[in-house]
């Protein structure tokens, strides 16, 4: 197991931030952290680099307990603060280098800062000073600040946000190549970001986490699945005869002809709405079963 986060809970002052957080983590996968604002993510990212301490829970990575400014965890774990303080007035191979001589770098430090430079597609831009970088290659050097040092683990507090739809979709691609090697932990507010680059996601809300799974699974994982199905006619149905057939929830009309209804979970509708099809003369063109989306699933739970 390469993360284990158990029971961790923070209090700022008297203001609580994490009410006992647990989860654990294999090796190799990117996990996507969501939640509103003051949800508690960069708490538990803070807390699950050392940088700061729970009031109580423990957070182990392959084996080692994380506290407070150990040296052996610094080494294993790479991270990318929200707003990445960058020293403007420095040139990026100086920055790096600056970075790199804080951290126990394995082998030649300036061939390290290369390979990073390359891998993180800076080196177009890694003659100028941060200052004279535009926001998306600034976010590529903080992504080369956390991997300078080869880190096994990586932890990215919102690393798309403020960037262009273009920007967010090379630190995105940059982001999945990285996590092909690498334990990733991400936050973030896109939806889609989740989606496109997580093998899992944990949706926190008030310091407590209310759904963890695959993205395609966690409304089941939550509890939450309504059964929601498309339905093509060739004519316009009769809704309210629609609606009141035993087990449909709700009707919703999409068009003259094709409706959204949600249908009690445990009941599969679809011989009786063929029947009732038939019985009214239309022919059905489609009927599809329709995913609750993460989007959907986020709002249900957080609102
Ligand atoms: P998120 O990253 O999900 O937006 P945070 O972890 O930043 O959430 O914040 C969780 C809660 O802790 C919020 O209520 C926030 O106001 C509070 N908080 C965060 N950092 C501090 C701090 N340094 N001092 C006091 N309260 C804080």
């Amino acid at each position: 197991m390469s993360i284990q986060v158990k029971n961790l809970i923070k209090y700022y002052g008297k203001q609580a931030a994490l009410n006992g957080i647990s989860f654990e983590l294999e090796q190799g996968q990117i996990l996507g952290f969501i939640g509103p604002n003051g949800a508690g993510k960069s708490t538990a990212m803070k807390i699950i680099t050392g940088i700061i301490p729970a009031n109580s829970g423990e957070v182990w990575v392959n084996g080692i307990k994380v506290e407070e400014g150990s040296l052996e965890i610094r080494r294993i774990m790479g991270y990318l603060p929200e707003n990445n303080p960058l020293y403007t007035d420095m040139y990026v191979r100086e920055y790096l280098d600056y970075v790199a001589r804080h951290y126990p770098v394995a082998g030649n430090r300036k061939e390290r800062i290369e390979k990073v430079i390359e891998e993180t597609g800076l080196l177009p831009e890694s003659h100028k000073k941060i200052s004279e970088l535009s926001k998306g290659y600034r976010q590529r050097v903080g992504l080369a600040q956390a991997l300078v040092h080869d880190p096994e683990i990586l932890i990215l507090d919102e690393p798309t946000s403020g960037l262009d739809p273009n920007q967010i979709i090379e630190i995105r691609n940059l982001i999945s190549k990285i996590g092909k090697e690498k334990t990733v932990i991400l936050s973030t507010h896109i939806m889609q970001e989740v989606e496109a680059i997580c093998d899992r996601v944990i949706i926190v809300r008030q310091g407590e986490i209310v759904a963890d799974g695959k993205s395609g699974e966690i409304a089941g994982n939550a509890g939450i699945e309504k059964e929601t199905m498309v339905l093509e006619f060739d004519k316009a149905p009769d809704t309210s005869k629609i609606e009141a057939i035993e087990g449909v929830i709700r009707l919703k009309k999409l068009s003259d002809n094709s409706i959204l209804i949600e249908t009690d979970p445990d009941r599969d509708l679809r011989a009786v709405l063929f029947n009732f099809a038939v019985s009214e003369g239309l022919a059905v063109l489609s009927m599809q079963k329709k995913e609750m989306s993460l989007e959907e699933v986020f709002q249900e739970l957080t609102r």
